[in-house]
Parts: C-alpha cells; sequence; structure tokens
C-alpha cells in the first residue's frame, strides 16, 4: 500500500490539485506519534471553500495585504466568495511521522476550526517557555466520519529541541504548494455551487450546515 514519496506527491497533484503529503489516521482508535517541525507561531493559515460533493477544496482567491498590521483581503475578487460557498480557514502543521519508512518526508496536517480546537488546547498547556516543537505528540483519532475527533498528547519521554535532522527538513511552503486555481475553474465552481443551491429544496442547501454557517462563511 505505500506509495513512494514522488508518486505520492503526484498523485496528490493530480487527485487534490496538491502536491503536499497529507497526514491521514484512517480508522478509529488508531494513534500515531509525531514531532512538529515549524514552531506554531509559524504555521501557515489557508482559507478553503468547499462544499459535500459539490466544490472540492479550492484555495480562496480574495488577495490577502497588510494594511497597518491588519490583515486585509479583497473577497469580491473571488468567484466562490461571491457564489457565497462555504469558506473555512485550514491551519497547516508539518510533521514527521514516527515509523515513517521515507525519513525525508514531511506530512502535513490540515484541520479546519473543529480538529484545531484540540491543538490549540495542547498550545495552552504547553509548560512556560516551550513551544510545540519542544516534544513528540500522540495523536488518537476516535470515532469515525463527521463524528471523528482527533486527541493530541504530549509525550514527555521525547521532550527535546528539534535535533539537526530534523531542522533539515524540508517544510513545503504551503501558500506555494496549495495553488489558487486558474479563474475560469474557479468559475466553474462557484456554478457548481450556485447550481446546486438552486436545485437543493428550501433548508437543505449544500446536504447538511448543520451549523447554519453555508450563509456565513468564516
Ligand atoms: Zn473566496
Amino acid at each position: 500500500m505505500a506509495r513512494g514519496y514522488l508518486a505520492t506527491q503526484k498523485y496528490n497533484a493530480e487527485n487534490t490539485g496538491m502536491g503536499y503529503t497529507p497526514f491521514t489516521i484512517k480508522k478509529d482508535g488508531e494513534k500515531r506519534q509525531v514531532r512538529i517541525l515549524q514552531h506554531e507561531l509559524e504555521w501557515v493559515n489557508l482559507h478553503m471553500h468547499s462544499a459535500w460533493k459539490i466544490v472540492k477544496p479550492t484555495r480562496c482567491a480574495a488577495p490577502r495585504t497588510m494594511e497597518d498590521d491588519v490583515e486585509v483581503e479583497d473577497r469580491s475578487q473571488c468567484p466562490l466568495c461571491n457564489a457565497e460557498c462555504p469558506r473555512s480557514p485550514k491551519v497547516c502543521i508539518p510533521v514527521r511521522v514516527r515509523g515513517d519508512e521515507d525519513a525525508s518526508r514531511v506530512q502535513i496536517i490540515m484541520y479546519g476550526r473543529d480538529h484545531f480546537a484540540m491543538v490549540a488546547d495542547a498550545i495552552e498547556h504547553l509548560p512556560e517557555g516551550k513551544s510545540m516543537t519542544d516534544y513528540d505528540f500522540e495523536i488518537k483519532r476516535v470515532g469515525s466520519d463527521t463524528n471523528t475527533k482527533y486527541f493530541w498528547y504530549r509525550t514527555e519521554t521525547e521532550q527535546r529541541p528539534l535535533n539537526e535532522a530534523e531542522l533539515k527538513l524540508e517544510v513545503p511552503d504551503m501558500e506555494e504548494i496549495v495553488p489558487i486555481l486558474e479563474e475560469h475553474v474557479l468559475l466553474r465552481r462557484a456554478k457548481d455551487y450556485l447550481d446546486s443551491e438552486d436545485a437543493a429544496p428550501v433548508g437543505a442547501a449544500g446536504g447538511g450546515g448543520s451549523n447554519g454557517s453555508a450563509k456565513t462563511p468564516f
């Protein structure tokens, strides 16, 4: 089952439009031990549009600029924003997975708000002066489908700063790797979303929206 690194990159690029190795835990109850490779203040935060079975995860095309130290974005320039396709922030956390046979492979944990809450909790409970890069973490998956939770445990046995080999690993630049797609693709996906809204019975837009956020994207 294990794919080589390049084959995996190629597979991901073709199937998800994303040239990186996503971190996954497939089964309920499974756990993995990871070493986080980037300080939590440096984790990249991307805005992704998606609608289950209608719009694949698509990076928001709204330009983000800094004005007086505040990030400002122009959402009028993103077709999916204009279509009010749901959007959420995704935090990208680069890790080495213990036991990964490929010693140079960096995997990316990409979490939306719900899953990130567990990580935020882990950050909050770090000992004073410590960072997420000072420990191994064990991540345990509990549940399946939409009821999945990922619990994060700090392991005290692997308490140390990043070693030389870890510092040498190439952390993918997610801003570069997750591309903003060409406009015609964005327009088509926006149309797919609008068409699905038209087709859906009132109150069932997007086939879910249990949190009622479909019309108030983040
Ligand atoms: Zn957008």
